[in-house]
């Protein structure tokens, strides 16, 4: 089985599906994303090792934070004949097979690495672009994008790769907009403007995506995020959905 992120796995999955896991894609280091591993190494089993595939710069911080000895076991490390958790890198735009399914990775403008002084306003943000991706995943025909978290730009760097299904982040409600540059998030505005840009050439046999699900909705901006969605889906045609928790998804080609 193949994870994308490890925000809840320990959370929503039992031991027996945890324990079938053979890959974890991590988007990037935000502790929202990457926060269920240490559950997930520790409640093994530890002799089967689990692929975590992410960019170099998301490994270094895993390493030096949630698997840092003197905060948890080192599974990067740890049992040291047979680690527990064996680090896959991904660089964008190179494919790799993750647990028999075929993964592009995607560069996303988001992921800052000193992001205090940006956040208390006494610097300008200094994004690097090598960490944060978003991953194309395809089985035979079928095929799904997960933006992971994104300012603007995602639908441009996708190139020539059009998913049957969209899961983006919609994490700010238009009145945010003015910091989108700062958090590198999108809202539903922006969302409308990569939609158009993936069906340029029309509806989903041209490449827009069958199926829309928002993820990653700010909870204290739901109901705006919602109701500013339900505009986005009238304006472009587009079949968009917030997800919910449990939810089951079948992805089939078109
Ligand atoms: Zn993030
Ligand atoms: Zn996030």
């Amino acid at each position: 089985m193949l994870a994308v992120e490890a925000s809840a796995l320990t959370a929503s999955l039992s031991l027996a599906e945890q324990a079938a896991i053979r890959a974890v894609l991590v988007s990037h280091p935000h502790f929202d994303h990457c926060k269920d591993l240490p559950g997930l190494a520790y409640n093994g089993p530890w002799e089967q090792p689990i692929e975590v595939v992410g960019s170099a710069g998301t490994h270094a911080v895993l390493r030096r934070t949630l698997f840092d000895p003197s905060l948890w076991l080192p599974f990067f490390d740890f049992p040291p004949a047979a680690p527990r958790l064996a680090y896959r890198e991904a660089r964008a735009h190179e494919p790799l097979t993750v647990a028999g399914y075929r993964v592009v990775p995607v560069p996303s403008d988001h992921y800052a690495p000193a992001e205090l002084p940006v956040l208390t306003g006494q610097a300008a943000p200094t994004r690097d672009p090598s960490v944060a991706l978003g991953f194309f995943i395809a089985c035979g025909d079928a095929s799904l994008y997960y933006t992971g978290d994104t300012g603007p730009g995602f639908a441009a760097a996708l190139g020539d790769l059009r998913p049957d299904v969209l899961v983006t982040e919609v994490g700010l409600p238009n009145a945010q907009r003015h910091r989108v540059s700062e958090l590198r998030h999108l809202t539903p505005a922006d969302l409308q403007a990569e939609l158009e840009i993936l069906g340029a050439r029309g509806g989903p046999a041209q490449g827009a995506p069958a199926r829309v699900l928002a993820v990653h909705l700010a909870p204290h901006s739901e109901a705006a995020i919602r109701a500013e969605l339900v505009e986005v889906a009238r304006a472009t045609g587009a079949a968009i959905e917030v997800a919910t928790e449990g939810q089951r998804l079948t992805v089939t080609a078109p």
